[in-house]
């Protein structure tokens, strides 16, 4: 035995590879496949740059101030370790990195995970060690165990004028509806309670692929949302559906939330309430149409919690559409909202417009958008006050839990702060009733303290 553990620790040293991942949700599981991977070939991940023998930086190219900081992550990982080896959004423009930082061993596009492993491959090839290569059944996750996203397509087929990725990430390219399902299916074995669907364009999903049939257990399904959503529903975990672009069908989604097979949630970026302005952004412009759809939707799932973004500060937009867009958000009530500044990204076609609203102008209507979103906020979190809900515990320290409810997505939504010594961990379930409300979060008291 002694011989043994000898022999082990003379083993050469596992290749080590530090990792740096910005960017969105999307980029999130592009760094999870990555780091899944190398880490079945044999690499060990490791936190501080200094003591890896090569740095992964995975950028964001969505606009400025990401790329900004994409750049500063890239020289942070430079100055600390020296071998970088750049991928992501921002990949698809090399000529910017290489200009800032020539110093970078190799840029590779975004989701390209082929070109990112040849990369390390070429500058720190892998060594084969049948202890460092176990992985998990559920892959390398960067989210807590309780929760994980699930990626169902890459790239867009829309052309919204502020927006490059669908020049970055190129065209929709769906995963047929069985690939999708046995990657969720090990993900809630693997101890998953939450699964969060994710794309450019969720409701645009199969699209590319003509909704192809596949079987899945004792059904054929095909690889369309509504199909997706139904399936996803067996599984026994929460399902949270991001990034619906408002289409018709979006509508067949509602009887699903409303039989509570998904959550009744739904993110949708509407962007702004003007009709001039969504046109401008090329984005679907009806908004009257939507405050009605919004109220139909209501009628037939009255949990339903809607989340959106806005852009204020949209080239040419006056002050006149952005009171439209305010009095938009007061009629459509949303739960959540988040806002940005418009941000001119070199190469999207918003740049051509003209008019570009100066950036005081922009940040006093970002005030008024938030002030009026805040209100909204408030106020229908008191309506749940007194209510008894089901939440997924998140943390937990001495002075109590903090959970979500359907109603609250991880990291871009408010919580459920339950106050006082607890017995729950992460990831279990508890119920709770909801004693006060304040801009964002709820404050409730376990009902079932749990196990
Ligand atoms: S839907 Fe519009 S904003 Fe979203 S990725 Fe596609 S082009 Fe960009």
């Amino acid at each position: 035995m002694a011989a043994k553990a000898v022999r082990a620790t003379q083993r050469v040293r596992a290749p080590r590879i530090g990792f740096a991942s910005l960017g969105c949700a999307k980029a999130l599981v592009d760094s999870e496949r990555i780091l899944t991977t190398l880490r079945a070939e044999g690499y060990q991940i490791d936190p501080s740059y200094e003591q890896a023998d090569l740095v992964i930086v995975n950028t964001c190219g969505f606009i400025g101030p990401a790329i900004d900081e994409s750049l500063d992550a890239i020289q942070e990982a430079l100055e600390h370790n020296g071998r970088v080896i750049v991928t992501g959004c921002l990949g698809a423009r090399p000529e910017r990195i290489r200009e800032r930082h020539p110093r970078v061993l190799e840029v590779t596009g975004p989701h390209d995970y082929a070109a990112v492993l040849s990369a390390v491959h070429k500058h720190l090839p892998p060594r084969h060690d049948p202890f460092l290569d176990l992985v998990p059944p559920q892959g390398i996750r960067l989210t807590p165990r309780h929760y994980a996203y699930l990626k169902i397509s890459e790239g867009c087929n829309n052309s919204c004028s502020f927006c490059i990725i669908p020049a970055l990430r190129g065209r929709l390219a769906s995963r047929r509806i069985d690939q999708v399902l046995r990657e969720a299916e090990q993900l809630v074995t693997a101890g998953v309670k939450e699964l969060l669907v994710i794309s450019q364009d969720t409701s645009a999903y199969g699209v590319d692929l003509r909704y192809a049939s596949a079987p899945w257990r004792d059904r054929v399904y095909q690889t369309r949302l509504t199909d997706l959503a139904e399936a996803l529903g067996s599984l026994g975990a929460w399902v949270r559906l991001h990034y619906v672009y408002p289409y018709p069908h979006v509508d067949e989604l509602i009887p699903l939330m409303a039989e509570g097979r998904v959550l009744p949630y739904l993110d949708i970026p509407f962007q702004h309430g003007s009709s001039a302005v969504l046109r401008r952004m090329r984005r679907p412009a009806h908004a009257e149409d939507v405050l009605a759809r919004i109220a139909q939707w209501r009628r037939l799932c009255p949990d339903l919690t809607l989340r959106s973004t806005f852009i204020v500060g949209f080239p040419g937009e006056t002050e006149a559409q952005f009171t439209e867009l305010l009095q938009w958000l007061r009629a459509a009530e949303l739960d959540r909202v988040g806002c940005f500044k418009y941000s001119p990204v070199e190469g999207a076609a918003a740049n051509e417009l003209g008019a570009h609203v100066p950036p005081a102008v922009q940040a006093e209507r970002y005030e008024r958008f938030m002030e009026c979103a805040a209100e909204i906020s408030a106020a229908r979190l008191r309506r749940r006050i007194g209510t008894r809900v089901r939440v997924l515990v998140d943390t937990v320290n001495t002075k109590g839990a903090v959970a979500r409810s359907a109603a609250e997505a991880p990291e871009i939504d408010g919580v459920v702060r339950i106050a006082g010594p607890t017995r729950v961990q992460p990831g279990d379930w508890m119920d709770v009733e909801v004693l006060d409300s304040d801009v964002y979060d709820l404050h409730a008291r376990a009902v079932n303290p749990g196990p």
